[in-house]
C-alpha cells in the first residue's frame, strides 16, 4: 500500500506517524516544501519573542532530539522528504508529481491514497506585497527575519496589519520583550472580533495597551510594501512608514493544487470533504486546508487549529486503515497570551449567534482564580453566552491572568454536548481553596443568567447602557480608594447600610448599582426591588471588569 502525504507539519505528520502503527507494511512518503517541517506553530510570537533560541527549538522532543526528516525515518520509520514541491495531482492515474527545490529535478510519486495536508497561508489582499520589511505572519521565516532585524537594533516601530489571533499574539510578544513602538491596525470596532464580542474584547485591548501596544480599530489597511527598506504602510488612506510590518490579515487554504485537480472548495476557502474526511475516492485531506463545520450553527468555516489538525490526521490515518473515522464538528476552543493575560474561549460569540439567526443572553462576571480568602487571587472577566429561548450553552469568553483557560475548558464538554445553563447549576468542580470556592464561577453565571431569564435583576456591561441613571456604589468606605476607585458622581451607600439609607436613591431615574465584582450590587439590586424600585440594573462584573477597559 502506498500512500503519499503531502505537507509535513501537524496534520500531515500525525497522519503518517499513525498510518506507520496501523498498517506497518505501508510505503509512506510525506513531502514539504519547506525544510523547517513539524514546528509549533503556536509557539512563533514566544519565538519571535526571543523565548525560543531557534526555530529549531520548535521542534525539538522532551529528549531533545530535533523532529527534522532524520528523526522521522529513524524514530518514526516515515519517509519525510523536504524541500519538494508537489506542483500537480493526476487523480485519475493516481500520481503526484514534484520538483525539487535544490536543483530543480522533477520526480513522480505514485498512490493508492494521497492525503492532502497543505495547510493554510497568509492572507495577503492586492496592494499587500510582502518583501523584506512586509513579512508574513504566518511564515516562520519570515518571523526568524524579522527577530534577526529586531537583534541586530534595525526595528523601533513594527506595524501590525491584522487584530486577529495571529495579529495580537504577535503584537504582544514583539511589546513585551523588544520594547519596540507596536501599532496594530483593525478594520473591525474591536480586536479578535471571531472570538470576542465588544466587552471581552475591551479587556484584551487594554492588555495589550498595557504593554505598550497602540491599538486602532475601525482603521483598514489598503497597502503594505517595502520603500526604501522601510515599511509603506496605507491605513484609511493615510501613508505611514514603519521600519517592518507584519501581515495578519487571515489566511487562506492552500487548495490550488486541489482545485487544478478537479476537487471542490467550499464557501469558506477550504476544500469540502465528507464525513470521513475524504474528497475523492483515494484522496483525503486534513488540516487548516480543509472546511469543517461549526457545532453551534451549523456554519462551513475553516479550522485554524493546531490540535484539530492533528485529530483530522489522526482520523485519516484510522479510515485509510478501514478504521471508523470520527471528526466532530468544532466547536472552536481556543487561547492566546497577551503578556500575563490569557485570551480563552470556545463556542461562538453572541455577534456569531446573531449572524447565524440564533437570539443569544450574555451576562459578564469579574471571577476569582482562588478562593475569596487567598490573597494571591487574580480576577478574569468572562462572559457567558447561551440561547435566550432554551438556555441552550452558546459560548465562553474569559480574559485575564488567573484561570481565563481552565474556564474555557470547563465549559467545553457540556457545551459540546449540547448542555443548558441548569446544567452548569450540576456542574461538579474540584472545591479546594488553591482553585476557588465552593462553586465555580460557571455554576454563578450560569445562576445569573437564569435569573435574568426568569425576570430577575438585569446586568449591564457598562453603566452608560443606562443614560441619566444615578449610580450607587455598595462598596465599603474603605474600599473607594484603593486600586479600584468609584466611578466619579456614584452615591456610596455600602450594601450593610442600604436597609437605612435606601431613602437616599432617587425613584424617578433609572438606578445602576455596583461594587467591586457583581455579587453585593446583586443583593443590593434585590432588596431595593423588594422596595419598590423598578427601573433599577447592576454593573455586571462591578467596577473590577469595568477598570480592566
Ligand atoms: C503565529 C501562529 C500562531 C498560532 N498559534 C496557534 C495556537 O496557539 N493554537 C492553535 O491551535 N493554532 C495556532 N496556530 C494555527 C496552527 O499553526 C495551524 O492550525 C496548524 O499549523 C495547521 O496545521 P496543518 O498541518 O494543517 O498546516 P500547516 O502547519 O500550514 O502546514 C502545511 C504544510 O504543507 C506544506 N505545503 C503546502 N503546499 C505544499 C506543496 N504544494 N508541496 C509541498 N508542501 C506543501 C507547507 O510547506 C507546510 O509545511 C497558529 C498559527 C500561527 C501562524
Amino acid at each position: 500500500l502506498r500512500i503519499v502525504v503531502v505537507g509535513a507539519s501537524t496534520a500531515g505528520l500525525k497522519c503518517a506517524c499513525r498510518a506507520r502503527r496501523l498498517l506497518p507494511a505501508a510505503t509512506i512518503t510525506v513531502l514539504d516544501a519547506r525544510r523547517e517541517i513539524s514546528l509549533a506553530h503556536g509557539a512563533l510570537p514566544a519565538f519571535l519573542a526571543g523565548e525560543f533560541p531557534s526555530l529549531d527549538a520548535l521542534r525539538t522532543t522532551s529528549y531533545g532530539r530535533v523532529r527534522d526528516a532524520s528523526f522521522f525515518k529513524d524514530v518514526k520509520g516515515v519517509d519525510v522528504r523536504t524541500g519538494v514541491r508537489v506542483d500537480a495531482l493526476d487523480l485519475a492515474a493516481h500520481t503526484v508529481t514534484a520538483v525539487c527545490e535544490d536543483d530543480g529535478a522533477r520526480e513522480t510519486h505514485a498512490y493508492d491514497h494521497l492525503v492532502l495536508a497543505t495547510g493554510a497561508a497568509s492572507r495577503a489582499p492586492a496592494g499587500i506585497v510582502p518583501g523584506p520589511a512586509v513579512h508574513l505572519g504566518h511564515d516562520p521565516l519570515h518571523l526568524r527575519d524579522l527577530r534577526r532585524a529586531l537583534e541586530r537594533g534595525a526595528v523601533d516601530r513594527v506595524a501590525v496589519l491584522g487584530g486577529g489571533c495571529v495579529g495580537v499574539s504577535l503584537a504582544g510578544a514583539l511589546a513585551e520583550t523588544w520594547g519596540v513602538g507596536v501599532t496594530l491596525f483593525e478594520a473591525q470596532d474591536r480586536i479578535l472580533p471571531e472570538v470576542l464580542d465588544t466587552e471581552l474584547a475591551a479587556v484584551a485591548s487594554r492588555a495589550l495597551r498595557d504593554l505598550g501596544v497602540e491599538v486602532r480599530t475601525g482603521a483598514r489597511v489598503t497597502a503594505a510594501t517595502t520603500a526604501a527598506s522601510a515599511a509603506a504602510v496605507d491605513v484609511d488612506g493615510e501613508a505611514r512608514s514603519f521600519e517592518a510590518a507584519i501581515v495578519a490579515l487571515g489566511v487562506m487554504p492552500r487548495v490550488e493544487l486541489a482545485r487544478a485537480a478537479g476537487l471542490a472548495v467550499g464557501p469558506s476557502g477550504g476544500l469540502i470533504v465528507d464525513q470521513r474526511l475524504q474528497c475523492a475516492p483515494g484522496v483525503w485531506a486534513c488540516g487548516d486546508v480543509v472546511e469543517v463545520t461549526q457545532l453551534l450553527t451549523g456554519t462551513p468555516r475553516l479550522a485554524g487549529r493546531s490540535a484539530l489538525a492533528a485529530r483530522m490526521g489522526r482520523a485519516v490515518a484510522d479510515g485509510i486503515a478501514g478504521r471508523p473515522v470520527r471528526v466532530p464538528p468544532m466547536a472552536g476552543s481556543f487561547a492566546l497570551r497577551i503578556g500575563e493575560t490569557m485570551v480563552a474561549t470556545v463556542g461562538i460569540t453572541a455577534g456569531a449567534a446573531r449572524e447565524a439567526g440564533l437570539a443569544p443572553a450574555v451576562v459578564w462576571g469579574s471571577v476569582a482564580d482562588r478562593a475569596v480568602i487567598d490573597p494571591e487571587r487574580r480576577y478574569d472577566a468572562v462572559a457567558l453566552v447561551s440561547e435566550e429561548r432554551t438556555g441552550r450553552l452558546l459560548g465562553l469568553q474569559a480574559v485575564g491572568p488567573g484561570a481565563a483557560v481552565r474556564r474555557a475548558e470547563l465549559m467545553a464538554t457540556p457545551l459540546r454536548a449540547g448542555a443548558r445553563l441548569e446544567d452548569l447549576l450540576d456542574l461538579e468542580t474540584c472545591c479546594h481553596p488553591a482553585v476557588g470556592d465552593l462553586f465555580d464561577p460557571l455554576h454563578g453565571l450560569a445562576a445569573l443568567a437564569l435569573a435574568v431569564r426568569d425576570g430577575g435583576p438585569l446586568p449591564v456591561a457598562c453603566e452608560t447602557a443606562a443614560p441619566g441613571a444615578v449610580l450607587v456604589d455598595v462598596r465599603e468606605a474603605s474600599e473607594l480608594t484603593g486600586d479600584l476607585p468609584a466611578i466619579p458622581g456614584a452615591l456610596n451607600i455600602p450594601l450593610g447600610e442600604l436597609a437605612t439609607r435606601f431613602a437616599e436613591i432617587p425613584r424617578d431615574r433609572p438606578v445602576v448599582l455596583y461594587c467591586a465584582r457583581g455579587p453585593r450590587s446583586f443583593e443590593g439590586i434585590c432588596f431595593l426591588q423588594n422596595k419598590g424600585f423598578l427601573n433599577i440594573l447592576y454593573l455586571a462584573g462591578g467596577v473590577g471588569l469595568r477598570a480592566n477597559r
